[in-house]
Formats: structure tokens, sequence, C-alpha cells
């Protein structure tokens, strides 16, 4: 069994992604996360479902890239915890030990004692903790697979990806991976590393277009 003792990640090369949501998929029946009504509604909405919830960890957003009012390609972007270095979360939740950042990168949440209150939702620059849906709410988000990694394996979501879009490994060794594709294919990319330049996320991303054209993505 692999001990990850190193701050860990994820690396997500949206030019890598084909937008077939085995990661979605791979993360509910991990998770035992159950299915949700859904509905296209259009636009950069073509994903399913809508958003994030209480029951949906991670989704596939589609982004249509315009050029010269045409549509030049799809762009997709898988939307999830970041598992922040300095978590604005962990900080905001009033109640110790709720949410806790483990020594090799994930953010992780025991609900038994979550208040609901929302403070960790309203303090994430990325808008990511969600609920459930009872009486008592409970913090509910990715938790990089924190209960797959004590068992020496790599996140669902990876381990499921066909495309090698999202790849786990040590942080340091992921932004070499970046700094190595912007470097060698400068025209495919845009020249950024989402969670280096701007705040320091243990879930990196590149991408051939800039993700802060996508609603929910902020780059300060
Ligand atoms: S992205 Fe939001 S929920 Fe995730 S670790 Fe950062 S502050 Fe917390
Ligand atoms: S790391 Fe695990 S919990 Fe997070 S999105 Fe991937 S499969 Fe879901
Ligand atoms: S499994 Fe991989 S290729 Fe498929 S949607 Fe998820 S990140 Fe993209």
């Amino acid at each position: 069994m692999e001990n990850f003792s190193e701050p860990m990640g994820l690396l997500i090369d949206n030019t890598k992604c084909i937008g077939c949501r085995a990661c979605q998929t791979a993360c509910k029946q991990w998770n035992n996360l159950p299915a949700e009504k859904t509905t296209f509604f259009g636009g950069e909405g073509y994903q399913n479902p809508k958003d994030l919830s209480g029951s949906t960890y991670t989704l596939i957003k589609f982004h249509e890239v315009i050029e010269n009012n045409k549509i030049k390609d799809w762009g997709f972007w898988k939307k999830q915890c970041r598992h922040c270095i300095d978590p604005a979360c962990v900080v905001a939740c009033p109640v110790p030990g709720v949410l806790e950042k483990k020594p090799y990168g994930p953010i992780a949440w025991d609900d038994t004692k979550c208040l609901g209150c929302p403070l960790c939702k309203e303090a994430c620059p990325f808008n990511i903790p969600r609920f459930t849906t009872d009486i008592n709410p409970k913090i509910r988000k990715c938790t990089m697979c924190n209960d797959r990694l004590e068992e020496g394996l790599e996140p669902a979501c990876v381990k499921a990806c066909p495309t090698g879009t999202a790849i786990f490994g040590k942080r340091e060794e992921l932004l070499k991976i970046a700094e190595k594709r912007l470097q060698e294919e400068p025209d495919k990319y845009f020249k950024y590393i989402y969670g280096k330049d701007d705040l320091d996320t243990a879930v990196l991303y590149i991408s051939g277009f800039d993700l802060e054209k996508i609603k929910g993505y902020p780059k300060d």
C-alpha cells in the first residue's frame, strides 16, 4: 500500500477532456450518491445536472468557445473542490473537526458535528460546499476520495477517466508536468496554471481557453 505522505493533488488538463462524464459517474458510485432529476437548459447549461449539490460532488461543465460570433469549439471543465492549500472553509467553520486539512492534500469532512450554518460555503472562493436537504443539513463536497487515499488508491474520478484528463500525484510533480505541457505546446494552451498562478490549490487546471470566462472560476 502506498503511503501518501507528501502533498498530493490532481492535474486536470481540459484540452484532453471529451465530456464523457465517466468521472461524474465514478464519483457517484464510490460515494454512494443518488442520481438527480436533470434537464437541459441551453447555452453553457448542457451539463447535467445543473450544478453541484449534496449528491453531486463533481460536475463536467460544458462551455461554448465563441470566436467571430461562431462556435469554434466545446470546452469542458471539471468542477469540484480545489482542496486549497490555505482553505477558507476550514478557517470559517465554527466547529473544530468538521472540516480538516490532511497533510497529504485533501480537505476532508466529518459531518457528525456539522451545524449546516453555512459559513464554509460563504467563505469558499469557488462556491463549492453543498448540503444535504434534510431538516438538519450537513456538509457535502468532494473529499479527494480521502478514504481511497488512506488505502493507497487514487481518486475514483481519476481512475475512471479514459483520456488522462485528470491525473493524480504529488502536487510538485503535477506542477512540473503542467509547466512542461504549456512550454512545449504554447499554441494549444492558455498560458496559465490555475491553482498555481492564482490561489494555491491542490487541484490544478490547464486549459485551451481562459477559465475565468466561465462562471464560477475566480482568478484572484
Ligand atoms: S475550494 Fe472551497 S470547499 Fe474546497 S478547500 Fe477550497 S475553500 Fe474549501
Ligand atoms: S476525488 Fe473523489 S470525491 Fe472528489 S470528485 Fe473525484 S471521485 Fe468525487
Ligand atoms: S472522465 Fe475524463 S474525459 Fe470524461 S468527462 Fe471526466 S475528465 Fe473528461
